[in-house]
């Protein structure tokens, strides 16, 4: 079952040109919630996921982690509100140095603030790193990579009064070098851009996942739970990451 990556819930501003297919429709990402439900998803958090993978321990045959890439605000004014009324937990990822702090909420950051993060966290969604400033971290020295990797999981602890558990690699950008660094910074667990919808406790560092877009039907959606779309990705992630790492 699936790792979800999602970045933007909301209608595609018109100045928006790169990252157009990152939003998701409000009306998509409820119908993709609503199908979830009806389908008896049971959601679960990166973190809660990893301890089953650490240790051994049973899941729900019908799971499904919900996860968001960033820390846009969109995910607090309108994916929030929609996991609520669907009840599923989500895992959002931060980039700590980019939060909209005592910003006036015109100044064009459009990131969460810690004031909305720590409703959240009192709600039970769940924070993870993005690193501090989202560098392509393999492209860094190692002191350079610690200091996003270990220091944005400071900033948070500072933040939220406990460190966070879980990673995500900003452009899926990993080695076996940088899982080193995050392993040791005392994460459990970091998810990666690999696609797959199964997951394996081998991969506790590099936890593949299947990214929503805007152009994705329900019937795609569906798709991305079933064997079929696991057989065509494990097959091409043997070719790709074989010999690679
Ligand atoms: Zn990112």
């Amino acid at each position: 079952m699936p790792i979800l990556t999602y970045h933007h819930i909301g209608m595609c501003p018109p100045e928006e040109r790169d990252h157009s297919g990152l939003w998701v429709a409000p009306e998509n990402f409820e119908q993709q919630l609503a199908w979830l439900r009806a389908k008896g998803f049971v959601g679960l958090r990166v973190s809660e996921l990893a301890r089953v993978l650490r240790e051994g321990r049973s899941v729900p045959t019908r799971w499904v982690v919900i996860t968001f890439d960033d820390g846009w605000r969109d995910n607090y004014t309108t994916a929030w509100p929609l996991l609520q009324r669907y009840s599923f937990p989500a895992t959002i990822f931060v980039t700590t140095a980019k939060l909209r702090e005592g910003l006036p909420s015109d100044s064009g950051n459009d990131m969460m603030s810690l004031a909305e993060m720590l409703e959240l966290v009192a709600n039970g969604i769940e924070i993870g790193s993005h690193t501090r400033s989202h560098p392509k971290l393999t492209r860094l020295s190692d002191e350079s990579a610690h200091d996003e990797i270990a220091g944005s999981r400071e900033d948070l602890a500072k933040m939220l009064g406990e460190p966070p558990v879980s990673f995500a690699y900003p452009y899926g950008a990993f080695s076996r070098r940088i899982e080193k660094i995050v392993r040791e910074a005392g994460y459990l667990a970091a998810v990666s851009t690999i696609r797959d919808n199964r997951v394996r406790s081998d991969q506790i560092y590099h936890l593949p996942r299947v990214m929503v877009m805007g152009s994705t039907t329900l019937s795609r959606f569906a798709y991305m739970f079933s064997i079929a779309y696991h057989a065509v990705h494990s097959w091409k992630n043997l070719r790709r990451w074989r010999g690679g790492r």
